[in-house]
C-alpha cells in the first residue's frame, strides 16, 4: 500500500475529500518521515512540527466545516528564501539566522489560503547563490539518489526533501536555474514560471529582475495544481502581470497531449561538454514525443554562448545593489564596533560567506564608473539578443526540448573550490531567466544511477503549453515513478 508520504498532492486532495485520511494523520505521515530520513538528506533548515500539527487540525475542522479549499491539508515546504511571517527565514545567511519575518511572501499567503500546511523551511545556498546547496551558511543538503552528491542549487533543499517525500509539494526560486537544476539532479519536477506569473513580494531578492518563485512535486499535475495557487498579479509587485491565470489542472485533464505539437531541438544545446548520457536521453525523449504525434523541428540560438558571462554579470550587479541592505541597522546580525562605517564593515565581513562576498565584488566591479560600458550595459544588450533568439525559435515551435543541464549530480566537494566549474552547470537554465520565459524540468532517465531531467522552454506566458507537453511526457513514459532509497 502506498504509505501516505508517497502520496500526490492530486492523489491526496482525493482522499482528503473523501474522508478516508485526515489532515493531522497526513501531516503526522510526513513528520514520522522526516524524522526518520532528515538525519541523512539534510533538506531542511528548520522544520515546524508543533505548528503544522495545529494547522492539520485546523484543517481537519474547516473541512467538516464544508471547506474545501484546494491545498486543505497538504503539507508544502518553503525555500527558506521566501518570507513566512512568524517563522525564522534565513536564507542560507549568517546575517539572516535569527531574521523573523513580520509579513508573509504573497506567494506563502496564497499557499496559506488555499489550505497549505507548511512543514518546514527548505535549505539553500546563501542568497540563492550557488548550483549545490554547498554554499549554505549552516549546512549542505545531500541528493537522496547518492548521499554523497549535491542535490543541485540553490533550491536544493526543496528538491531533495521532495524526492525524499518529505513534503508533497515545495516552493523554490529561480534566478538562473534555481528550481529547474536542483528538481532534474534530484528526479523531480520544476517549474520556473514567466517573469511576473507570480509575485516576487516576500521573496528575498538576488537579481530582481531575473528571480521568480516556482513549484516543486512529484508530478507535472502537482505542479500545475500549485502554479495555479501561487500565480497571478499582486498589487505589491509592479513587475507582476495583471494577466488572467488559466485553471492548469483542469486544462491537463483535457489536453490534447502531443498531438499536433511542434517541438524546437536547438542545434546550440548539443555540442561539446554535454554527457553523452544526458545527449541520448533528451534525444530518447525527443522520439517518445514525435511518436505520440509531436513534429519535431530543428532551430537554432545562436546566442547561447553568450549566456553565462550575460547571467554572471546582471545577477551579480543586481545581487551587490540588493544585498547593500544588510548593514546592521535595520534587521539581521549586527556587530557593533566603534563607528557607523566600522559597524557596517564588521557586520557584512561577519555575516556573509566567500560566495556572496565573491558576487558583491564582480557586480560592484560591473557597475562602477568606466566599467559600467564595458560590461553591464554590454551584457544588457546580449540579454535583448538572447530574447529575441528565443522570440524567433518559437515563431517556429510551440516548445523547446533541452537538456536542464549538461550533466548530472556531481559529488559533494567536487566543484566548491571551482566556481567557473560551478557556474558552467548552470548553461542550459540561466536562458529562460535571461529572456523571461517558462521552464520546466522533469524526470526522463537515468546516468550512472542519477536522475537526468528534460527541460522543456515555452514562450512568455505559455506555461499551459510547456505543462501539456511534460505532461504528455510524463503520461508517456515512467521515469516519474521510480523512487530513490535512501541508505
Ligand atoms: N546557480 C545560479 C547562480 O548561482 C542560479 C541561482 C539561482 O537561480 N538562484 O546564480
Amino acid at each position: 500500500m502506498t504509505k501516505l508520504y508517497e502520496l500526490t498532492i492530486e492523489q491526496a486532495q482525493q482522499k482528503l475529500r473523501s474522508g478516508e485520511i485526515s489532515a493531522v494523520e497526513l501531516t503526522e505521515s510526513v513528520l514520522n518521515r522526516i524524522a526518520a530520513v532528515e538525519d541523512r538528506v539534510q533538506a531542511f533548515i528548520s522544520v515546524q512540527a508543533d505548528a503544522a500539527l495545529d494547522a492539520a487540525r485546523a484543517a481537519d475542522t474547516r473541512r467538516a466545516n464544508g471547506d474545501d479549499a484546494p491545498l486543505l491539508g497538504i503539507p508544502i515546504a518553503i525555500k527558506d528564501a521566501i518570507l513566512t511571517k512568524g517563522t525564522t527565514t534565513t536564507c542560507g545567511s549568517k546575517i539572516l539566522e535569527n531574521f523573523v519575518p513580520p509579513y508573509d511572501a504573497t506567494v506563502t499567503a496564497r499557499l496559506r489560503a488555499a489550505g497549505a500546511i507548511i512543514i518546514g523551511k527548505t535549505n539553500t545556498d546563501e542568497f540563492t547563490m550557488g548550483s549545490s546547496t554547498e554554499f549554505s551558511a549552516f549546512h549542505p543538503t545531500r541528493n537522496p539518489w547518492d548521499l554523497a552528491r549535491v542535490p543541485g542549487g540553490s533550491s536544493g533543499g526543496s528538491a531533495a526533501a521532495i524526492a525524499a517525500r518529505e513534503a508533497l509539494g515545495a516552493l523554490g526560486t529561480d534566478t538562473g536555474g534555481s528550481i529547474r537544476q536542483p528538481a532534474s539532479f534530484c528526479g523531480i519536477v520544476g517549474l520556473k514560471p514567466t517573469y511576473g506569473r507570480a509575485s516576487r513580494y516576500g521573496l528575498i531578492a538576488h537579481g530582481s529582475s531575473l528571480d521568480q518563485p516556482g513549484p516543486m512535486a512529484n508530478s507535472v499535475m502537482d505542479a500545475a495544481i500549485l502554479l495555479k495557487i501561487i500565480a497571478g498579479h499582486d498589487p505589491h509587485d509592479s513587475t507582476s502581470l495583471n494577466v488572467p491565470v488559466p485553471d492548469y489542472p483542469a486544462e491537463l485533464r483535457h489536453s490534447g497531449g502531443f498531438d499536433g505539437l511542434r517541438i524546437g531541438v536547438p542545434r546550440d544545446y548539443f555540442s561539446a561538454g554535454l554527457n553523452p548520457v544526458v545527449e541520448k536521453t533528451i534525444r530518447a525523449a525527443l522520439a517518445v514525443a514525435e511518436e505520440n504525434g509531436a513534429q519535431l523541428r530543428e532551430i537554432s540560438l545562436p546566442h547561447t554562448d553568450a549566456g553565462i558571462p550575460a547571467y554572471y554579470l546582471i545577477s551579480t550587479a543586481e545581487a551587490s545593489s540588493n544585498l547593500s541592505r544588510y548593514d546592521g541597522v535595520r534587521f539581521g546580525l549586527r556587530v557593533p564596533a566603534a563607528s557607523m562605517w566600522e559597524t557596517y564593515f564588521e557586520t557584512r565581513a561577519a555575516g556573509f560567506g566567500a560566495e556572496v562576498k565573491r558576487r558583491i565584488m564582480l557586480g560592484t566591479y560591473a557597475l562602477s564608473a568606466g566599467y559600467y560600458d564595458a560590461y553591464y550595459l554590454k551584457a544588457q544588450k546580449v540579454r535583448t539578443l538572447i530574447r529575441r533568439d528565443f522570440e524567433a525559435a518559437f515563431e517556429q515551435v510551440d516548445v523547446i526540448f533541452a537538456p536542464t543541464t549538461p550533466d548530472v549530480a556531481f559529488k559533494l566537494g567536487q566543484k566548491v573550490d571551482d566556481p567557473l566549474q560551478m557556474y558552467l552547470s548552470d548553461i542550459f537554465t540561466v536562458m529562460a531567466n535571461l529572456a523571461g520565459i517558462p521552464g520546466i524540468s522533469l524526470p526522463a532517465g537515468f546516468s550512472d544511477g542519477m536522475p537526468v531531467g528534460l527541460q522543456i522552454l515555452g514562450p512568455a506566458l505559455g506555461e499551459s503549453v510547456v505543462l501539456r507537453a511534460a505532461h504528455a511526457f510524463e503520461q508517456a513514459t515512467e521515469w516519474h515513478k521510480v523512487m530513490p532509497k535512501i541508505e
